[in-house]
């Protein structure tokens, strides 16, 4: 398990894909993964249809990933868990908005309601938990999404959603015949309805030793992209042509550092700072809302456009699609009522015809 945690030292760690099985993706396993249903870590109080709800088209909002990143010095966060869920509408990806993204933090100490005290066992369990419609609580889960789903079928009431859309496309394809005893009710995935699961695993980011960017501090990243934002407020035409270099400049670096592990789909530098894809739309510091806690929030981790390969979303069309999404969370890792937290995301998009 501890292997699976992804580390809190400044040092960036890099996500990467594998496949794994389904066992091992489950809660009590603390997986951090891609797709799927999620593996909810607190099971009760889970977010609401509402809060999933995407804040463009109103449908719900599916798993896109979740990470497991315990923070050693507070005890509260001894089992600590990020979850990410986007639309599936491609027409709510316009640029450089967030509006179609929800990012949720949940954690627990290590003497909790819901996993014994010691790590789970490496082997697969004798009876695999079937967490797909019920959770341990009781919490009843949406049939297809697995979010929390408290509408049963009014004929069968043996299934239940999240919500009318959702129930719908389940009703076309599968429970349609299962509801008039056509066929039994099966446990197989409609597999074009959520991203395919894979396992999220992280290494250190190893870069060459002659590489000078290895050396740079992360606070000098963030002063040039201070000063770039205030150059920006100069007279417009100079502050363009400023811009393009600038842009072009943050873009190359960009790439010159992804090109060391070209397979990363995800990078996390708790307290560092994102790796831009573009001079344009980077947050400045009052753009990142403080925690209702009080406290600042920093940057955690962020989403990398190679991670759109493997969703099967369609790219040379209008699609799924970002350049990187940058996760901004609590500093102080709050408990709010202990519940699921919102936490913030900020989208860039590439500018121009920059693609990776
Ligand atoms: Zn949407
Ligand atoms: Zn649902
Ligand atoms: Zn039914
Ligand atoms: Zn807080």
């Amino acid at each position: 398990m501890a292997a699976k945690a992804v580390k809190t030292s400044p040092e960036v760690a890099l996500g990467f894909l594998e496949e794994a099985e389904s066992w091992q993706l489950l809660s009590d396993q603390f997986p951090s993964k891609v797709g799927g249903r999620p593996a909810w870590l607190r099971q009760v109080d889970l977010p609401t249809v509402s809060e999933l709800q995407c804040e463009k088209c109103k449908l719900p909002t599916v798993s896109l990933l979740q990470v497991y990143a315990p923070v050693t010095e507070y005890d509260r966060c001894f089992h600590r868990t990020l979850f990410v869920f986007c639309c599936k509408t491609p027409a709510c990806y316009t640029r450089n908005d967030n509006k179609c993204f929800k990012v949720f933090r949940c954690q627990l100490p290590r003497k909790n309601d819901f996993y014994p005290f010691d790590p789970p066992s490496d082997e697969k369990p004798d009876h695999a938990v079937d967490e797909h419609q019920v959770l341990k609580s009781g919490l009843k889960l949406c049939r297809l999404c697995g979010c929390l789903g408290q509408k049963a079928c009014s004929r069968c009431h043996s299934v239940t959603y999240c919500s009318k859309e959702h129930q719908t496309i389940d009703w076309k394809h599968r429970h349609k015949k299962e509801c008039s005893n056509e066929a039994s009710q099966t446990s197989e995935e409609l597999n074009s309805f959520l991203f395919p699961e894979w396992e999220l695993v992280t290494e250190p980011e190893e870069l060459p030793a002659t590489d000078e960017e290895h050396h740079e501090s992360h606070s000098l990243d963030q002063e040039s992209t201070a000063c770039l934002n205030n150059d920006l407020e100069d007279s417009e035409l100079e502050s363009m042509a400023f811009h393009e270099t600038q842009d072009a400049k943050v873009f190359q670096k960009f790439k010159k550092r992804i090109a060391n592990d070209p397979q990363q789909v995800l990078r996390y530098c708790k307290g560092g700072s994102p790796l831009w894809v573009s001079a344009e739309h980077v947050p400045r510091d009052e753009e990142v809302p403080e925690c209702p806690c009080g406290a600042k929030r920093l940057f955690e981790f962020q989403i990398m456009p190679q991670l759109l390969n493997h969703l099967k979303v369609d790219r040379t069309d209008a699609s799924i699609d970002w350049g990187t999404v940058a996760i901004y969370t609590c500093a102080d890792s709050c408990d709010q009522d202990t519940k699921y937290s919102a936490e913030f995301i900020w989208k860039q998009d590439f500018s121009g015809d920059q693609t990776v």
